[in-house]
């Protein structure tokens, strides 16, 4: 896909360049400074787009024109019901450009085309999902004494702003806009800067709809620039961000200036524990596709292996075997793993292995750089198995985001769950095992907000409270218990 392919109703042409405006208060507009940035696609180098470059000043025209719609008498009086049939308008909108969107997350983030196929099928779920939701957040009434009745109620908490990182744009958008909708919020979204264009794709399919003008906003920009400016701003009420620990807490230190709530969702170094009682076959199935799906640029990816020490070989032989038949290559021709999204970020993998290795580990299989006739431009990092690290090493307990699983042993259960827990994050755990007592202990031991017992997967449905412990973030997305960060409650007394 090449720039001239990208048909956006918000663009324009500026000489021979085509620009992807921003989307506010329902026109699309170009930035105020008038600069743009550019978005490549990382299988083979290629400019896709040049796109607004939004800042301080577009910040505050999308705050504005959210503020508007938000008080609004339209809105404020808008049925429940109504904003819901709205999300399944949105969700039947995206299902129909579903090849469309596709297209483009995959040259925009460079994963398998069948795996921005599922994003996006994600993306109309989480419509579906609040779409339902809507008219069904309920309040208490609680027992106070005969003469008060007293009751609570979960109003929207005004205006939302929603900072996306480049792994999982389209779905990651969707499930905390589809939330925040639903509960009457106004929301401005800021796309990552390497993959913006299914946020801009997204938004001109709910231009179709008959959602007001202004309640879904985006700026697009730097994070340093409009990232920064969205969180500072005084009338944001809200801010939910999903991204590394180390913006998490910039974004965390400045939206306490303002007393401005969050919701982080930051990263991972997910264990699978494999026990020797477990079906092999399917656990090494598992745990190759946790490892790599969107090339390891997952933050639930399962990046720590835990093996029973009596099947530690048979188990890295199985895992060995699958990984060395998976084919890297471009996401459009649907390779089980392609390019990672930057160079900056293959360099990072690159040195976490080659320090590894330094350090005494050994490779089991990949631990290299795969060259690709005709995308030499894209940088593809063959998966990998490392063994004979320790468990304080480096690779062991930082978030390498790539193909990239490190594998210890263990003798017995309190072993496993101390290994498991020997990590700054926690945001997942799989467990492998047919015994299920053993398996209940470890899950209620792990700390992680998400357990999976004899299956894993990335985030899970959309049904299912997501977020982490420890430094993989706090608040909970994706299930009713979203609903949460996007309302504030309210007590009401009444005497008589
Ligand atoms: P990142 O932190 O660099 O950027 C995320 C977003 O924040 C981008 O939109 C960026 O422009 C913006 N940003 C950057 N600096 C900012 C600032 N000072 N203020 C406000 N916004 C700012 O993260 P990334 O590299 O895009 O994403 C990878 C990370 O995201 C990994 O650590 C991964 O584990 C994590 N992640 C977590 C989840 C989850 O749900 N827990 C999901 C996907 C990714």
């Amino acid at each position: 896909m090449s720039m001239v392919d990208v048909d956006y109703k918000g663009s324009i042409m500026i000489g021979k360049e085509k620009h992807l405006r921003m989307y506010i208060g329902g026109e699309w507009v170009e930035s105020q400074s008038k600069t743009v940035f550019a978005t490549y696609n990382p299988a083979n180098g290629q400019l896709l787009a040049k796109i607004a470059r939004g800042s301080e000043e577009d910040v505050k025209l999308a705050v504005e024109a959210a503020d508007s719609a938000f008080e609004s008498s339209e809105w404020q009086s808008f049925h429940p019901a109504n904003r819901g049939k709205l999300l399944y308008d949105i969700a039947l909108k995206i299902r129909d450009k579903k090849e469309e969107l596709s297209q483009l997350e995959t040259a925009d983030t460079g994963k398998p085309i069948t795996q921005a196929r599922a994003d996006v099928e994600a993306a109309a779920k989480y419509f579906d999902y609040y779409a339902g939701v809507a008219d069904k957040v309920f309040g208490e009434t609680i027992p106070i004494e005969p003469g008060i009745l007293d009751y609570t109620v979960r109003e929207p908490i005004g205006i939302t702003a929603h900072i996306v990182p480049w792994n999982y744009p389209i779905q990651i958008m969707a499930r905390s806009t589809a939330a925040a909708i639903a509960t009457g919020n106004a929301v401005i979204v800021k796309p990552a800067e390497d993959t913006p264009l299914t946020a801009l794709k997204l938004a001109e399919l709910i231009d179709e709809t008959d959602l007001p003008n202004g309640i879904l906003n985006i700026v697009t920009g730097y994070g340093q620039e409009a990232g920064v400016a969205l969180v500072k701003h005084r009338k944001v009420s809200h801010v939910t961000f999903t991204g590394s620990v180390i913006t998490g807490i910039a974004v965390m230190s400045e939206a306490a200036k303002n007393v401005t709530p969050v919701t982080l969702e930051l990263g991972g170094k997910s264990p699978n524990i494999i026990f020797a009682d477990c079906d092999m076959e399917e656990a090494s199935e598992w745990v190759v596709k946790s490892i790599i799906q969107n090339a390891g640029q997952t933050c639930s990816a399962g990046s720590r292996l835990l093996i029973e020490e009596n099947i530690k070989d048979e188990f890295l032989e199985l895992i060995k075997v699958r990984m060395e038949k998976l084919t890297v290559g471009p996401g459009i021709e649907d390779s089980d793993i392609g390019p990672i999204i930057s160079e900056k970020q293959f360099n990072r993998i690159a040195e976490l292995v080659s320090a590894a290795r330094e350090e005494g580990a050994r490779i089991v299989t990949g631990g290299e750089r795969v060259i690709i006739e005709g995308s030499k431009e894209g940088c593809f990092y063959r998966p990998t198995i490392l063994d004979q690290v320790g468990p304080n090493q480096c690779i062991a307990q930082e978030e390498v985001f790539g193909p990239v699983v490190t594998a210890f042993s263990f003798y017995d259960e309190s072993e496993a769950l101390e290994l498991a827990n020997n990590s700054e994050y926690g945001l997942v755990a799989g467990i492998w095992t047919k015994d299920i007592g053993k398996a209940h202990r470890l899950a209620g031991k792990i700390k992680a907000g998400q357990i999976f017992i004899n299956n894993y997967g990335a985030g899970g449905g959309i049904q299912m409270p997501f977020g982490g412990y420890k430094k993989s973030g706090f608040g909970r997305e994706k299930g009713l218990e979203a609903l949460r960060n996007y309302t504030q409650l309210k007590n009401v007394a009444v005497k008589f």
